[in-house]
């Protein structure tokens, strides 16, 4: 069992304020597999007080000695990968390739990006005409987090944030929270001063709420739905804080008629069905031409219906359990929903006989003619599904991709690069992938519209954890 009793404030782990246990389930077996804390506002205070009385000697370092940290960090996880790894398959359900090459494997790269931005000397002070513009840490930052990729969401948070110099206080996902104390138990050996880390576990409305609205913090950072997302900003609004937010998506991926479907489709189904499909950028969306729409449901459908489906420990499994039976359960009854407005089912669909059990787990599931209006092409549905969906032509493809309330990704296909960055560059998301092309962790990565306000990895996830501050000079020298 991981049992945990204690929380981490102020360089100690010390117990919380209340009695209150979160349980976390194993999603492949049904079973708890140990409890954490639930901490109250009172926890909360007393780790923004502890993240305050950080911030001076903290944001008074160089680069130098935060480099250090963020490579403490690094080389930690990196020692305790397949633990790690592990420890996220138990808790959310990832398959265990899946857990160690991205859940593990990506902020680790996430980290690198950051250490290359601090390579060198502390660099000189930008000049604008007579002034000195500054860059400054912004201050004590919350770091609100979701259970998809827990470790990766996290250290997408706190090393910009250490790394501009604030301090910060963590509440991870009261879902998938064990991940968060092996983090926890790196960044202490990681050697930071006391307070310049902080962990506390609890619900959204308690723990986050308590954070989200807080008097003392300077910068609200939230990654999950977009419905905590609103509410994490009205919550912030009373104190003017800075609100950071990575929302959900619903993503389009347009393949032209010209494009190696062969490929596309395959690339474009495993893109959907990355994480059980419990990824926000996932592409669950593909737009295909009409002259060659059949063929890639049949495509897809076969491929699909491939996907080995089962126990996440297994190093074959491509498609685990989602993470909770609520999960599920909501992924189910939106597939009941779509099918009910006329999708047709090519593979899976809600009511596939013989999947494992125990387990929360739904099958790969291709659906074609889902109207672009409908419910599966306007919700996340955050399982293994994708929406096939034909468009006449180019204007009618970015018509369509663009038609959602979210702007989180997109990616488009071609045999002509021009034309797929012509194309790439009408979508309004916050970034496209052409021809399945990887993720890059110093690009800026966030959302348009309601999939977020602000980005993250690189210069400018720095930028997110720093105000900026002019001082006009005498005589402009
Ligand atoms: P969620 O919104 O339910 O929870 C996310 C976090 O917010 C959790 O820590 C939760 O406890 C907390 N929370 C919930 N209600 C809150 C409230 N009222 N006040 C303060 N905090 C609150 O999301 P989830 O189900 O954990 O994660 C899945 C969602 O996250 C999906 O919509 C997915 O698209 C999104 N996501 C986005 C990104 C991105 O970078 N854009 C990355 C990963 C996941």
């Amino acid at each position: 069992m991981h049992d945990r009793d204690a929380v981490y404030i102020g360089g100690e782990w010390v117990a919380p304020t209340t009695a209150a246990r979160t349980p976390v389930e194993n999603p492949a077996t049904g079973q708890v597999i140990g409890q954490v804390p639930e901490v109250g506002p009172a926890d909360v205070d007393r780790a923004v007080a502890a993240a305050r009385a950080a911030f001076g000697g903290w944001s008074a370092t160089g680069r130098a000695e935060r480099a250090a940290a963020l490579a403490g960090l690094r080389d930690g996880l990196a020692a305790r990968r397949d633990e790690l790894a592990a420890l996220i398959t138990a808790e959310m359900g990832a398959p265990a390739r899946v857990a160690s090459g991205l859940q593990v494997g990506l902020p680790l790269q996430v980290l690198d990006g950051y250490l290359s931005l601090l390579a060198g000397p502390d660099p000189e002070p930008e000049r604008i005409g007579g002034s000195l513009v500054l860059r400054e840490p912004a201050g004590v930052v919350g770091a609100i987090t979701p259970w998809n990729y827990p470790v990766h969401q996290a250290v997408a948070k706190i090393a910009p944030a250490l790394a501009a110099g604030c301090t910060v206080v963590l509440k991870p996902s009261e879902l998938a929270p064990l991940s968060a104390f092996l983090l926890t138990e790196v960044i202490d050996r990681a050697g930071l001063p006391p307070g310049v880390f902080n962990l506390v576990p609890g619900t959204g409305p308690v723990a986050g709420e308590a954070l989200a609205g807080h008097p003392d913090l300077d910068l609200i950072s939230f990654t999950g739905s977009t419905r905590g997302g609103r509410r994490v900003a009205a919550v912030a609004a009373g104190t003017v804080k800075r609100v950071r937010l990575e929302l959900g998506g619903k993503s389009a991926n347009v393949l032209l008629p010209d494009a190696d479907h062969a490929v596309a489709v395959k690339v474009g189904v495993a893109n959907c069905y990355l994480n059980t499909g419990q990824t926000c950028t996932a592409l669950s969306r593909m737009l295909v031409h009409t002259s060659r729409y059949e063929e890639a449901v049949e495509r897809a459908a076969e491929y699909a219906a491939g996907l080995p489906v089962g126990d996440p420990t297994d190093p074959k499994t491509r498609l685990g359990p989602l993470v909770s039976a609520d999960q599920r359960d909501r992924v189910l009854s939106l597939l009941r929903a779509g099918v009910a407005e006329g999708a047709r089912v090519a593979t899976g669909g809600p009511d596939v006989a013989g999947l494992p059990e125990p387990g929360h787990y739904v099958a790969p599931t291709v659906l074609a003619d889902v109207s672009p209006d409908g419910t599966l092409a306007q919700e996340e549905v955050f399982g293994p599904v994708l929406s096939v969906i034909p468009y006449r032509d180019e204007d009618d493809a970015v018509r369509i991709a663009n038609h959602t309330r979210y702007g989180l990704t997109g990616g488009v296909w071609s045999a002509d690069p021009d034309r797929a960055l012509a194309l790439a560059r009408r979508l309004r998301t916050g970034q496209v992938d052409i021809n399945g092309a990887g993720f890059n962790p110093l690009a800026p990565f966030g959302g348009y519209r309601q999939s977020g306000i602000g980005r993250e990895h690189g210069p400018y996830g720095l930028a997110e954890y720093q105000e900026v501050k002019s001082i006009q000079l005498p005589d402009g020298r």
